[in-house]
């Protein structure tokens, strides 16, 4: 299976990407954790990144596009991905479907997660994430069994420094001007559909197995 998550940042893409790329035993590529990875490791790709993440703009197309291609070509990727985060502007989904093409491969689905614009902003101010395991928690409606800790790996929380409220208001006028363009793009591939993000985690993800499964 080879699919997109879709969708503005906060809306529950990397929430639900893990447990649908385990159950499907597929890949899951994220650009954003590759990049936040390279940020933590100080790789010359994640010192060109950093300025970029930091004001909530989007990092040029051919570092993300490098990540992406080799990621694609990894033996994980065999049996279909997941990208969460990819592509966020034309110019990547163009790049996307010429790797495809080469591969004499297609994509099954681009899923549109769809959620108003304030529970957007609720959820990423609220979200903390786990900086070794990449669980993602929220200070509310998915709160850790001990605060601020990492029910997985016992780690202490952090906001994410892109989830200060101005970051966050630029991240969604960034996505609004150059990634919502996409849900045209591959509503006229015909591989779109649209998920209703709202609710428990537990609920998008028996909406998100119905859509997949193609019901
Ligand atoms: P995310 O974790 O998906 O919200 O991504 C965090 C940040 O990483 C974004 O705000 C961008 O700065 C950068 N980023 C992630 N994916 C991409 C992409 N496909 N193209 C450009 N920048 C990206």
């Amino acid at each position: 299976m080879r699919v997109i998550f879709l969708g503005p940042p906060g809306v529950g893409k990397g929430t639900q990407a893990d447990a649908i790329a385990s159950r499907f035993a597929i890949a899951k590529i994220s650009t954003g954790d590759l990049l936040r990875d390279g940020v933590a490791n100080g790789t010359a790709l994640g010192l060109k990144a950093k300025e970029y993440m930091d004001s909530g703009g989007l990092v040029p197309d051919e570092v993300v596009i490098g990540l992406i291609e080799e990621k694609l070509i990894a033996p994980e990727s065999r049996t279909g991905f997941l990208l969460d985060g990819f592509p966020r502007t034309v110019a990547q989904a163009n790049t996307l479907s010429e790797i495809l093409e080469e591969k004499n491969q297609s994509l099954d689905k681009v899923v549109y997660f769809v959620l108003p614009r304030e529970e957007i902003v609720r959820r990423l101010s609220g979200r903390r994430s786990c900086p070794k395991c990449r669980a993602v928690f929220h200070v509310e409606s998915i709160p850790p069994k001990k605060e601020g800790i990492c029910d997985n790996c016992a780690t202490t929380l952090v906001q994410r420094s892109d989830d200060q409220p101005d970051t966050i208001q630029a991240r969604l006028s960034v996505y609004e001007e150059q990634t919502a363009p996409l849900i045209e793009y591959y509503r006229d591939k015909n591989n779109l559909c649209e998920l209703d993000g709202s609710g428990a985690v537990t609920d998008v993800q028996e909406r998100l197995l119905a859509a997949l499964s193609g019901s």
